[in-house]
């Protein structure tokens, strides 16, 4: 057990002194019951990285926060009421308000909770160790399990018997992963890992939701390749992935992204890994329930004819620039890139036809079918063909043809 002589205070941390956070504490606390910060927000802060959304726990039962908080003047949201959670609004910064709680049943996926004032039964129901400390409106920082160690050498650990938590929620195998490749600076946890391995069948309970919103995060961790491959020697990543593995292409476009100072991009990182045919495409989609832009990348990455070999000469590039649009553009030259293998084509090639849409922006085609339809020809399907004539001859010339060169070549009925 760790002495809270030996934590580090988080008084000074600006997410805690802001006015906001402050008056939702204060709100709590002037019912008379407790609040503290918890979870990703107290690690975060404590390993000195950004922190996001702020989550917190307290004595309170949901009614008397709801209570509490609007008589403080602060705004309620009832979202996660099923849960015990309030969303409480405080200048327009949302902040989850849970009510404590410890495990009563669990079945793998649900858990049949009940509210509790214990602070050491909420963190025994919680995933990490690292994951389990609060932090008062003080910036005290409480570890009712002694997970601080494991934080301070970035040590992903189940609290408790690691089978045992697993089978109350399969999900905490994804979850494994994704903090170790967001976190960890070594080689999985031994008993976590080798827990994860035996029980992986049971990830097959999950539901699409679930698995897509662990594995997207996983995808855009640190150490996203080192977890993947984990997961795959492990045969787990065939329990959640229905298509083939290759790890190389994943290597190739996050070495990619970081060369171009580019941001993570999970579907580009999926569609690297998993998408070799249209089928893929499908299955996954599927199997992550994913949306309709989501599905849009992984085809790009199944769609070898339209994959380039080298990057295009500058006109033809603005050409499918103008056609593609910014996003699915990058895209693709990512996606071609990593897989390119003509050496003869440099890095500062592809990086220069990754950067055109931030020096060349799209035209509109300055003529429409209201242009069309004034030349005489009558509304209907004839406009667009016409229309898209027009554009095509505009792409050729690259763009150049005025509104009058377009109009003059508008056929006269
Ligand atoms: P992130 O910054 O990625 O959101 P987080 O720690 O806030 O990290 P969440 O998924 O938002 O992660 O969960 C908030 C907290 O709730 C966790 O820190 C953990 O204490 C607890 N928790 C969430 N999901 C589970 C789970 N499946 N089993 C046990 N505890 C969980
Ligand atoms: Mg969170």
């Amino acid at each position: 057990m760790t002495l809270p002589a030996d934590l580090p205070s988080l008084a000074a941390a600006p997410w805690l002194t802001a006015a906001e956070t402050q008056r939702v504490l204060a709100a709590i606390a002037a019912g008379g019951y407790e609040a503290r910060c918890v979870g990703g927000v107290v690690r975060n802060a404590l390993m000195g990285l950004a922190v996001t959304d702020i989550d917190i726990a307290t004595t309170a039962l949901p009614d008397d926060v709801m209570r509490l908080a609007r008589s403080a003047g602060l705004g309620v949201a009832e979202t996660g009421l099923q849960h015990g959670t309030v969303t409480v609004i405080a200048d327009h910064h949302p902040f989850e308000v849970t009510t404590l709680r410890r495990d009563v049943e669990t079945h793998g996926r649900h858990a049949t909770v009940a509210f509790t004032d214990d602070w050491t039964a909420d963190a025994r129901r919680r995933d990490f160790t690292m994951n389990a400390l609060y932090c008062d409106a003080a910036g005290r920082v409480h570890d009712p399990l002694g997970g601080y160690p494991d934080l301070a050498s970035r040590r992903v650990r189940f609290i408790g018997n690691p089978a045992d938590r697993i089978a109350e929620d399969y999900l905490r195998i994804l979850r494994f992963f994704r903090f170790t490749a967001q976190y960890s600076t070594s080689a999985p946890d031994a008993d976590g890992l080798s827990a994860c391995t035996r029980m992986r069948d049971g990830l097959t309970i999950l539901s699409k939701e679930r698995i897509h919103q662990e594995m997207t995060r996983l995808l855009v961790a640190r150490r996203a390749l080192d977890a993947i491959l984990s997961m795959r020697d492990h045969g787990i990543l065939a329990q959640v992935l229905p298509a083939a593995p290759r790890p190389g292409l994943l290597a190739r476009v996050i070495e990619i992204e970081r060369a171009c100072g580019c941001a993570p991009d999970a579907m580009l990182r999926l569609a690297a890994l998993a998408v070799e045919t249209p089928e893929d495409a499908v299955r996954i989609g599927a199997a992550f329930k994913l949306s309709r832009a989501e599905r849009g990348v992984l085809d790009l990455s199944s769609r070898a004819d339209v994959h380039l070999s080298a990057p295009l000469p500058p006109s033809a590039a603005r050409a499918l620039l103008y056609r593609q649009g910014p996003d699915r553009y990058r895209r693709l030259v990512m996606l071609s890139w990593t897989r390119a293998l003509d050496a003869a084509v440099t890095a500062a090639d592809w990086s220069d036809a990754l950067a055109l849409p931030d020096r060349w922006f799209a035209p509109k085609l300055p003529v429409s079918g209201a242009d069309v339809v004034a030349r005489g020809i009558p509304p209907g399907p004839a406009v667009g063909e016409v229309l898209r004539a027009l554009e095509a001859w505009w792409i050729e010339c690259d763009f150049a043809p005025d509104r009058d060169a377009l109009l003059a070549r508008l056929p006269t009925p």
